[in-house]
């Protein structure tokens, strides 16, 4: 059968992958003139930079998708461990490694807080708990029917699906920064600790599992391999295509996809479609009339994660000492919390994600200087958008808390300094509002609440990414192509049909 697959972020190409394996003739549409999406690569000055991701958990995730095609993702990229995983940088002063080994992460916690260090062994174990629940039985479920999510109500409720992480740490750590430590998870994939479900505790324990990597060479490099990957069994990549529209027959669900690129407006019919992007854009392209009434209120009530502001840049002196993942938590951490997911302006005193590669990849060390990224959250375009205003005097608030706290007198020693905020989010990757993540994962926008893998009343439209099931992040998005892989195979072979008892039509 024909497939589309709409974007080339990483759910979009797993999902193309998987999909291939099956026997589909695939062809993958991107609005961007290159692929990997939220992980493209992108060249400031003659340096290429990650635009997006730079930590992978889970690497076995990655290499299924070579195993499917009897190739060894080791053989055309390696994948560099990181230790320490992150440095936690505090406002007064004091610094935690996370790290590799239970053992070595209890002794790192008992140099802040001996108390916590005895809770450490207590809390990874309930990681390993919503680990084994939330994401080896639950992650590549099918959640596209509410029954599945009457299935999976006892276990939430047992694991403390309804507490926030920020207050399922209190129960084990008194120590704020130890909380913090452990609660700062959930921004990774575009949530507020304070009101994401603990199941994304689950993280530190995926983390523990299988460690934490760097693509050689950079995550650019990783999208590149999984399109060679795609290429070399016949997958095609048809770049500068963006859909506009979604053509539904009256007997064979969805038809074609219409799409236009700089020079002709095209279409392309085929037999089943994935799309990719942002699962609010394709509920736009579908219509009211096409929605059943649960997505037409999943679409008017959907919440968005955070914006983010990134500078990519490179100074004149080296910072040997920085680690390669560096979290700067700023003194303020509810307040600043609220401000970033519903106040209308930028943070002073922005927590930061500082990314130094050539502390784990010599590839990115230079000889005159050194080249990282800093991330800080933001609110999304629905609260604050005056970013022509307001972007030279963030970029200085930025550069002056990582001159305070972690590269000293950097404001002097930059070469260059480039930036993107969520416009570029909204512009170049039709992220509705210029959301960093997609949509948040609030127990309320999750497993069934969150936007289906598969349409309601298009039996032949999926759907994959971060604003799907499983979530955000890179584990979540290449499993949401394992639960499409699943859902087309059904649907092919017409033996689950869809269930629609209360909330729609089967066909359009
Ligand atoms: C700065 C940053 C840092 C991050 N760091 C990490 C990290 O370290 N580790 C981690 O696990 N996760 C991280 N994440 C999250 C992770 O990058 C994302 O969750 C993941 O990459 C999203 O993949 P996706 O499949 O949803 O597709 P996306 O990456 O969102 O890509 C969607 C693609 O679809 C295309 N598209 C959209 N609409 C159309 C259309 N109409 N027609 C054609 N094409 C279209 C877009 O152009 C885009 O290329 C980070 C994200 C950001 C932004």
């Amino acid at each position: 059968m024909r497939a589309t697959v709409i974007g080339t972020g990483f759910g979009s190409l797993a999902s193309a992958l998987r999909l291939r394996a099956l026997g589909h003739d695939v062809d993958v549409l991107e609005a961007c003139p290159d692929a990997g999406g939220r992980a493209r690569s992108l060249t400031f000055h003659g340096e290429r930079f990650d635009a997006g991701p730079t930590v992978i958990t889970a690497p076995w995730l990655f290499d299924e998708l070579f195993e499917l095609f009897g190739e060894r993702r080791a053989d055309c990229l390696e994948f560099l461990p990181c230790d320490p995983w992150y440095r936690l940088v505090y406002a007064d002063g004091s610094r935690l490694d996370l790290v590799p080994g239970a053992e070595r992460q209890r002794k790192e916690i008992e140099r802040l807080s001996p108390r916590d260090a005895s809770a450490y062994a207590g809390y990874l174990k309930h990681s390993q708990e919503l680990y084994r629940v939330g994401y080896e039985e639950l992650g590549d479920a099918d959640f596209s029917s509410f029954s599945s999510m009457l299935k999976a109500f006892p276990h939430l409720v047992r694991l403390g699906a309804f507490r926030s992480l920020w207050s399922h740490t209190g129960r084990y750590f008194r120590d704020r920064r130890i909380r913090q430590a452990f609660s700062l998870q959930p921004l990774l994939v575009g949530g507020n600790p304070l009101t994401t479900t603990a199941i994304y505790g689950l993280i530190h324990a995926m983390e523990r599992k299988g460690g934490i990597w760097f693509a050689k060479g950079g995550t650019g490099r990783l999208v590149e391999a999984l399109v060679g990957l795609a290429v070399r069994h016949g997958i095609r990549f048809h770049y500068g295509a963006k859909v506009v529209g979604l053509s539904i027959g009256q007997e064979r669900g969805l038809q074609s996809v219409e799409y236009s690129t700089l020079s002709e407006e095209a279409s392309m019919p085929c037999d089943l479609c994935v799309w990719g992007g942002d699962p609010v854009k394709a509920y736009e392209l579908l219509g009211p009339s096409r929605l059943s009434v649960i997505e037409r209120m999943r679409a008017r009530t959907v919440q968005s994660s955070m914006g983010l502001y990134v500078l990519y840049f490179k100074t004149r002196a080296r910072y040997p000492d920085v680690a390669h993942h560096t979290i700067v938590l700023s003194a303020r951490w509810e307040a600043l919390l609220r401000e970033i997911f519903g106040g209308s302006s930028l943070p002073r005193d922005p927590s930061l994600y500082l990314h130094r590669p050539a502390s784990t990849d010599p590839g990115f060390g230079r000889p005159d200087g050194d080249l990282f990224y800093v991330l800080a959250p933001v609110p999304h375009l629905g609260n604050f958008s005056s970013w022509e205003e307001h972007e030279p005097a963030f970029k200085r608030t930025v550069l002056d808390v990582l001159g305070q706290q972690v590269l000293p007198g950097v404001a002097e020693q930059i070469e260059f300094a480039e930036s993107l905020d969520p416009r570029y989010f909204r512009d170049a990757l039709s992220s509705h509002l210029g959301a960093g993540f997609s949509i948040a994962p609030l127990l309320q926008q999750s497993a069934w609440f969150r936007f289906h893998n598969r349409a309601d009343r298009v039996p032949n439209l999926f759907l994959c990414g971060a604003g799907v099931h499983p979530g955000g992040g890179l584990p979540g998005v290449v499993t949401s192509a394992k639960v499409v892989e699943r859902l087309v195979r059904e649907w092919s072979e017409d033996k689950a049909p869809h269930e629609r008892l209360f909330f729609g039509a089967r066909a359009a």
